[in-house]
């Protein structure tokens, strides 16, 4: 039985997964996007972690009421521990988390990254920690997008090996992100330099401290780089 309906934000996710690919989905929660890949007839094969113990019962619960167990193996595991050598897993996604805790998985778990060929992430917040940890891990940026949804704006990271080098602006906003530049995009980047702006007038009027001057810093260099986009 299919009763699998994906978000938006979880079906770009889902487009962006190669035909006949083999999928570790961490962090799965309910499983949502392997059982709907496999339904689609897209994916065969799926590893399914999941570090807590509810979203891990919830994800069983689900591959089994799909009727999707002999396609689908949800294992309780932090981070890409999840995987196994013999699985031959070539794609790996991780969605609906901060960009940090994404590149910290990455990061803790390159060495189950041997057959992975295609990392697709989806940061809620901070996507510029993935694209550094890109660049500094021989995995190069070869597609994004942006979209919107229920009033969220959500960036999703397409990774490939091979070696990159990003500017600093690039880090921040993304490098196919800023070629598109898409309204979503201009929007997401205006409500931020509003917010820094705002935070930075508040900042005015407290005492000059080595933290306070530290953190006026901080925001006026990122509202003078981002601002670049904005004005081009
Ligand atoms: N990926 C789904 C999505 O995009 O809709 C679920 C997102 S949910 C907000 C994040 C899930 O990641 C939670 O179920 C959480 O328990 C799990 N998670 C967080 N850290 C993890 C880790 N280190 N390893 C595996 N799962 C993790």
């Amino acid at each position: 039985m299919n009763t699998v309906k994906l978000s938006d934000r979880l079906a770009a996710v889902a487009s962006f997964v190669e035909e006949g690919a083999v999928l570790a989905d961490i962090g799965s929660d309910h499983a949502y996007l392997p059982c709907y890949l496999v339904h689609a007839h897209k994916i065969e094969r799926a590893i399914a972690g999941e570090v807590v113990k509810g979203p891990f019962e919830s994800a069983v619960k689900n591959v089994k009421r799909e009727g999707l167990d002999d396609h689908i193996t949800v294992r309780l595991a932090n981070g890409l521990s999840a995987i196994k050598e013999h699985d031959q897993v070539d794609t790996v996604t991780i969605a609906g988390m901060g960009g940090p805790l994404i590149a910290t998985i990455l990061q803790e778990g390159k060495d189950k990254l041997f057959s992975v060929k295609r990392i697709i992430t989806q940061p809620n917040i901070h996507a510029s920690s993935i694209r550094q940890w890109a660049m500094e891990n021989g995995w190069k940026i070869v597609n994004e997008q942006i979209l919107k949804e229920d009033g969220k704006i959500y960036e999703i990271i397409v990774l490939e090996k091979g070696k990159s080098v990003y500017d600093d602006l690039e880090i921040a906003v993304g490098p196919f992100l800023l070629q598109q530049r898409s309204d979503t995009f201009l929007e997401k980047w205006n409500r931020e330099v509003l917010e820094w702006q705002r935070v930075l007038q508040s900042l005015e009027h407290a005492a000059e401290t080595e933290e306070i001057r530290l953190k006026k810093d901080h925001l006026s260099k990122r509202i003078q780089l981002i601002g670049k986009v904005l004005s081009d």
